[in-house]
């Protein structure tokens, strides 16, 4: 029986590096596999803030997952990242290839979005799948606790509300939108709470 197993974390949880972990462990075992990404800070590979990256199908958001993972079948196996951008239709779809197809789905995404919100495809993961998984490397927040929210961080200041998909990174590395620096941050409820990044 094929299996939809959906991990989970926030940033910096090392979700990346573990999607191209299973699909290179598999591939090297000859199981036929696809990498899906989204909106990757790359575009069509999945890259990894360890430096490692493997080439990857982007999924657009008017794209039918089912559809996609048929055309090139037979295949053993599908891992998705960044699968809090996929519409709930597409998460079903996602469930499909399972049932349907008999392919493992090994699905990536990042629990809350900046507002502490669950992504929609998020969401939608956590009642479709059969298996739901936390990533177990815990990011901390600057004070040590466990961090739980990814703050976004614009001009310097933490903001609780604007546009939900911004990609940007953790740490120092700024992304420009619409002329601002945007940042994330890792804090933990507390700190994101009462906007205290520490410094
Ligand atoms: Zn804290």
């Amino acid at each position: 029986m094929a299996t939809l197993r959906f991990s989970f974390g926030t940033m910096g949880s090392g979700k990346s590096t573990l999607a191209l972990q299973i699909h290179h462990n598999l591939s090297v075992r000859e199981r036929r596999g696809l990498l899906l990404t989204k909106l990757d800070r790359d575009g069509t590979q999945v890259t990894s803030r360890l430096g490692v990256s493997a080439p990857a199908v982007e999924v657009s958001p008017d794209v039918d997952v089912f559809e996609l993972v048929s055309v090139r079948a037979p295949l053993d196996f599908v891992v998705c990242d960044e699968v809090q951008f996929y519409t709930p239709t597409q998460c079903d779809q996602l469930a499909r290839v399972v049932d349907e197809l008999e392919v493992d789905v090994y699905a990536f995404g990042l629990i809350t979005d900046f507002r502490g919100l669950l992504f929609e495809g998020t969401k939608r993961m956590l009642e479709v799948a059969d298996e739901r998984v936390e990533m177990q490397v815990e990011a901390r927040c600057w004070c040590g606790a466990r961090a739980t929210h990814n703050a976004r961080v614009v001009n310097g200041v933490l903001v609780y509300e604007g546009e939900t998909v911004v990609v940007g990174d953790t740490g120092d590395v700024a992304t420009p939108l619409f002329g601002d620096v945007v940042r994330y941050e890792l804090l933990c409820r507390r700190h994101y709470v009462n906007g205290d990044m520490g410094s």
